[in-house]
C-alpha cells in the first residue's frame, strides 16, 4: 500500500486520511505468522513542520501455530502504530525515530509489518489450559489421554530414582 503525501509534504498542519489494506507475506519470528487476507490500516498522515507524522491503526487477522499443541489457529490483530517520516535516500538518517521515503511515495508494508512484529504477543494458544502434546508419544493431549502413563518410567530411569532416594536416606 502506497501512499503520496505530494499534497501536505510543503503545508505546515496538512493531513491526509490514509485508509486501506496492506497484504503482507507469511513471516517467521518467533513463530510462524500468515496472513490469509490483507490488515486493514486505517489513520492520517500529518504535517507537523519537521516531519510527517503517521497515526494509524492496523486490524485484522493472521494465522499462527499454538506454541503448545502447533494446532493452526486464528488470532486477532489490532494496534495503533506511530512513526515520524522524512523526506531522504537511503543513508542520511538523521535520528533513528524517523523512516526515510523516497519522492512523494510512502511504502506503507514494511512499516505495517515492522509494527506488527514489534506488538507481538508472544506465544498464542489454542486456548488458556492447552495440555499441549505428549512428551513421549507426541500424542494431542487435548484429545485424550495417550496411554503414556506418568509412572510408566524407563527402567533405567527407576533405577536412577531408586539410588537417589537410597542417597536421601
Ligand atoms: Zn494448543
Ligand atoms: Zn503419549
Amino acid at each position: 500500500m502506497t501512499v503520496d503525501v505530494s499534497s501536505i509534504l510543503k503545508e505546515l498542519g496538512g493531513k491526509l486520511e490514509v485508509c486501506g489494506e496492506v497484504t503482507l507475506p507469511d513471516t517467521e519470528f518467533l513463530g510462524e505468522y500468515r496472513f490469509s487476507e490483507p490488515l486493514k490500516v486505517e489513520g492520517n498522515i500529518s504535517n507537523n513542520g519537521k516531519a510527517l507524522r503517521l497515526n494509524a491503526r492496523v486490524t485484522g487477522q493472521i494465522t499462527t501455530n499454538c506454541a503448545r499443541c502447533t494446532k493452526e489457529i486464528t488470532v486477532p490483530v489490532d494496534f495503533e502504530m506511530a512513526e515520524n517520516l522524512m523526506q531522504g535516500e537511503g543513508e542520511a538518517i538523521v535520528d533513528e525515530d524517523v523512516i526515510l521515503f523516497k519522492d512523494t511515495a510512502i511504502e506503507l508494508d514494511d512499516i505495517v509489518l515492522d509494527n506488527f512484529l514489534m506488538n507481538l504477543e508472544g506465544k498464542y494458544l489454542c486456548s488458556e489450559d492447552c495440555k499441549g502434546l505428549c512428551p513421549t508419544c507426541g500424542a494431542d493431549l487435548n484429545k485424550g489421554e495417550c496411554g503414556c502413563s506418568k509412572e510408566n518410567i524407563d527402567p533405567r530411569w527407576s533405577q536412577l530414582l531408586d539410588i537417589m532416594k537410597n542417597n536421601e536416606n
